[in-house]
């Protein structure tokens, strides 16, 4: 028998709202067929009107709240909830943070690892106002250079002045360069024909020391008055670093590979827990400082270092994790694939007199099994890994070097079960919560840490 859809594109249809999903969508089923809603909340009955159907599900947005959540928040900006910048924004924070925790705690009974436990979510007192980087988009609308983000789910922009998540200095710089580059008349960059110059603005603010970048993504390498266009912006108070990146490809990365310093430094500073960093361009660097150290109080604690320990940092970034626990262990090793930050790593060390670290270009699978090949034996092992989590060969290694511990600094719960998984399969336990922090409130973006003890039963 076929299977006949449901729903119809462009109807609408009153449904109650099942479930929300990791990428916070309400969740509705018409005889079993789920539509995905936005803005939407579990518990909520709402009108929908369907967007678009696809063979196993569709789409749809809310047109009516008929029965609301005592989660939803309410009087949202209309403009900003088009994006996709802050898609929990219309939930409680509590709510947010439980939501978090459930995250993991569900994947982890979903793979029979019940008996992990997870702890409450250590949220911010203010979750607004927290990022320290924004990249955003330059299109032309109606004649006029706009800043702001892309509508949800396509390239159409949206011009937005108040990011709301954004440290409000960085929101206040992008105007700012927004008024400059209209000043000049430079064309916004073009995607449909891949023709204008400014592609996006990308700044950088260091909340400890207030320095400020500011890059200029250009299509070209030729861009009228950017000179006068990169004196002005320099004297935009606390910016101390103006860089042009050239991106000519037809691509969505966002960055090229050329830089050219227009003025001032090639990077700025930062300090987190008592430490200064120094941070460039192409470099990851967290995004939300205050709860960063929070994080890493916690990687550093369930480290229990004594100060004879080697520690090995795997996805070391700028040797943040590395430095901030090389005061309390004899050696730290760090591994990372992007040479701009060992080389900024590098300086790091030197510039806070710490001289028991050591860091390799490289990428984690490889380095981690040079070590082991070499017959290095660490006492913890500490790995935070992107999105996609640890390849199989990282925890192979892992595992044949024998740590004590592996703190595994994650943000994203589905490849942190996973990984888990493995390592149990191979002789470590969780014996501690895992301790979600919440890196990225009205986001649904899942950060935690977790400790894997080699099982001595
Ligand atoms: N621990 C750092 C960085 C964590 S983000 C901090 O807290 O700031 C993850 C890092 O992994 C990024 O710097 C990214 O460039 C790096 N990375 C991604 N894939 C990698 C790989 N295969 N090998 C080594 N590093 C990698």
């Amino acid at each position: 028998m076929k299977f006949k859809v449901p729903v119809e594109k462009n109807k609408t249809y009153t449904v109650k709202i099942e479930d929300l999903t990791y990428q916070a969508m309400g969740v509705a089923k018409i005889d079993n067929y789920p539509i995905f809603i936005a803005d939407s909340l579990p518990g909520e009955e709402i009108v929908t009107k369907v967007t678009k159907v696809l063979k196993n599900f569709a789409f749809g947005r809310v047109e009516k709240v008929i029965k609301e959540s005592p989660d939803r928040v309410q009087g949202n900006d209309k403009t900003y909830t088009q994006t996709g910048i802050a898609p929990l924004q219309h939930l409680t924070y509590a709510a947010q943070l439980k939501f978090k925790h459930n995250q993991i705690k569900n994947l982890l009974v979903k793979q029979h690892l019940d008996n992990i436990e997870v702890a409450d979510t250590v949220g911010m007192d203010k979750p607004f106002g927290y990022r320290n980087k924004a990249q955003i988009p330059v299109r032309e609308i109606k004649g006029k250079l706009e800043t702001g983000f892309f509508k949800r789910n396509s390239h159409t922009l949206v011009p937005i002045e108040n990011f709301y998540i954004q440290d409000p200095i960085i929101d206040e710089v992008i105007l700012k360069v927004r008024n400059i580059l209209r000043e000049y008349q430079i064309k916004p960059y073009d995607e449909t024909n891949h023709k204008g110059i400014i592609r996006n603005i990308m700044v950088r603010r260091g909340k400890n020391t207030g320095e400020i970048m500011v890059v200029l993504i250009t299509r070209v390498r030729k861009v009228p008055y950017l000179k006068e266009i990169a004196d002005k912006i320099f004297a935009i108070n606390d910016v101390v670093s103006v860089i042009q990146n050239i991106n000519s490809e037809k691509t969505n990365a966002l960055m090229g590979k050329e830089d050219i310093l227009l003025n001032g430094n090639k990077n700025i500073h930062d300090t987190l827990l008592g430490q200064k960093f120094i941070i460039s361009a192409h470099s990851f660097y967290q995004i939300n400082p205050e709860q960063t150290e929070k994080l890493y109080k916690l990687a550093i604690d369930k480290a229990s270092l004594t100060g004879k320990e080697t520690v090995l940092d795997v996805y070391c970034g700028i040797g943040t994790i590395s430095l901030s626990m090389a005061k309390k262990a004899k050696k730290v090793y760090g591994v990372e694939i992007v040479k701009e930050a060992i080389a900024d790593a590098k300086i790091n060390a030197f510039n806070n007199g710490i001289d028991n670290v050591e860091f390799e270009v490289g990428k984690a699978e490889d380095q981690m099994k040079k070590w082991q090949e070499e017959g290095l034996k660490p006492d913890v092992v500490v790995v935070d890994p992107p999105r996609k989590g640890l390849d199989g060969s990282v925890i192979d290694s892992t595992v044949k070097m024998n740590p004590k511990k592996v703190v595994y600094v994650s943000c994203n719960p589905a490849t942190l079960v996973r990984d888990i998984e493995k390592f149990e399969e191979q002789g470590y336990v969780v014996n501690d919560p895992i301790v979600p922090v919440d890196q990225f409130p009205q986001t649904p973006h899942v950060e935690s840490v977790t400790v894997l003890e080699k099982n001595i039963n």
